[in-house]
């Protein structure tokens, strides 16, 4: 279990997200604990769910429109500052829904970003032991890992982790949980009010094992945890073992919201441009 407390320097997080809820939906607890702490919290999102809808004439600017808008409130609903500014900052890697590119360039333009944010903590998709096996999700998994990889020791954040993860090695106590109901709720185009309760289940779920090595007892309720996995460089690492390799194998293969067909017709046959600018901004 580890703790986030209100420190003397202003420690800073950095949340890399394939697409608008992953952030709400996977490390809600560390967004919302930071910021409640007066940390620097920033969320990088790869994608705008360019492909979020399986309805074709929606696909494109339209359902992006809808998805920037809707984490544009999340965003005001994890807090104000006294100036009426959001808490937590936003930036945008405007690759496409479901074409996010896993190549040296992406890994470099992520890297150069990490640099300049320059985090304590930093948090991305596990593309190893994963229960999301979404394509943007293992691209920007993939692009994270490397992109921390081939930073130096001392360039690299404190702390380095990975969420989606069915091996758990770090925990934070799950607090704050109306907050991040109405957080979540933002999200009102893809969360129905039964999306909502499942992304719980679904959480608790394929960590079952860990959640009851972790669990106790706070002010008469069963207190849960949500848990990450700290990134580490040796292979051994990454190979799924005990329960975990039960879902692994049942998820390894299912990309969540990406059926066959959805990430048709092209981009190029809606006008939209796949070439993002040089950095993120
Ligand atoms: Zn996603």
């Amino acid at each position: 279990m580890f703790k986030i407390e209100k420190s003397v320097k202003k420690r800073k997080v950095l949340i890399v997200c394939p697409h608008p809820d992953d952030g709400e939906a996977f490390v809600s607890q560390l967004g919302i604990q930071s910021i409640k702490a007066g940390w620097d919290v920033h969320q990088v999102i790869a994608t705008c769910d360019e492909y979020g809808t399986p309805i074709n004439e929606f696909k494109g600017e339209r359902i992006s429109r809808i998805r920037r808008h809707e984490m544009l409130t999340a965003q005001k609903r994890y807090g104000l500052d006294s100036n009426g500014k959001p808490l937590l900052t936003l930036h945008w890697m405007d690759y496409v829904d479901g074409y996010v590119p896993h190549n040296k360039a992406a890994v470099n333009r992520l890297q150069k970003f990490i640099l300049k944010i320059n985090p304590d903590v930093i948090i991305g998709p596990d593309p190893f032991i994963y229960c999301d096996g979404h394509v943007d999700h293992m691209a920007v998994g993939k692009n994270y890992f490397f992109a921390l990889k081939q930073l130096k020791q001392e360039e690299r954040p404190k702390l380095m982790l990975f969420f989606q993860t069915l091996i758990p090695n770090i925990f934070l106590p799950k607090l704050f949980s109306k907050e991040i109901y109405y957080i979540r709720e933002a999200h009102r185009s893809q969360w129905s009010r039964r999306m909502l309760r499942i992304v719980e289940i679904f959480n608790f779920v394929t960590q079952i094992s860990f959640q009851f090595k972790n669990l106790t007892i706070r002010a008469d309720k069963l207190q849960f945890v949500e848990g990450y996995r700290r990134v580490l460089f040796n292979n051994e690492d990454h190979i799924p073992r005990g329960i975990a390799k039960i879902f692994f194998y049942i998820f390894k293969d299912t990309p969540l919201g990406c059926e066959e067909g959805r990430l048709l017709p092209h981009p190029k046959a809606l006008g939209i441009d796949l070439i993002p600018p040089n950095d993120i901004n």
